[in-house]
């Protein structure tokens, strides 16, 4: 998507470690106009592919997951990072190592929002190396839903994220693809 990556280059910050920040736009402040034109873009992408529900994770996946989720007129569900006292009913979990926090976290979501007959469409802001579409994925399955796509916002494909996924046979979008980065400046494929 050129307007994406025509916004990285304007906004985006290269920091150490193949971290591009874009806390402008994706993921501190947001940008719903951009968010809707996403979300646009991935229900083009997964028009044919059955999706009857979203999932993503918090926080970041919620504004590109909702946006994805209205434009294909299906429910969005987020999985949590912290299971709420109000959790009282049966829950999926999966660990999940993060990649910008360096912190392993037990994500969740209630049973009773995800179902057997489920169409899955995973969606998050980054795909790096892909320990977090693994565990969304593995939320579905447990549930014995099928997950249909993985869409991201922006991936990192010199990570191993995006091979993972396309070598398991995962229908794999992403926004913008993001081949290296060199002297602090985003080189896209
Ligand atoms: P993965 O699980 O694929 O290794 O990393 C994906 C998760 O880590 C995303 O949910 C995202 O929040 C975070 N992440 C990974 N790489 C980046 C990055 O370069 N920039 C930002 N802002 N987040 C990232």
């Amino acid at each position: 998507m050129e307007l994406l990556e025509e916004r990285i280059k304007k906004d985006g910050v290269v920091l150490p470690g193949d971290v591009l920040k874009v806390n402008s736009f994706l993921n501190h402040q947001i940008d719903p106009q951009l968010m809707m034109t996403l979300g646009q873009e991935f229900a083009r992408l997964f028009k044919d592919a059955g999706v009857t529900r979203v999932l993503t994770a918090e926080a970041s996946g919620i504004a590109p997951g909702i946006m994805a989720a209205y434009c294909l007129g299906v429910p969005m569900v987020f999985a949590r990072k912290k299971k709420p006292s109000t959790v009282t009913d049966a829950v999926y979990t999966a660990e999940v190592f993060s990649y910008t926090k360096q912190v392993t976290n037990t994500i969740s979501v209630e049973a009773k929002f995800l179902d057997a007959n489920d169409r899955i469409l995973v969606i998050d802001d980054f795909l790096a190396n892909g320990e977090a579409a693994k565990g969304l994925i593995s939320l579905a399955e447990q549930a014995g839903a099928e997950v249909v796509g993985v869409g991201v916002v922006v991936e990192k494909a010199f990570q191993g994220g995006h091979d993972w996924l396309v070598d398991h046979g995962y229908h794999l979008e992403a926004l913008a693809s993001i081949k290296e980065f060199a002297d602090g400046q985003v080189i896209f494929n």
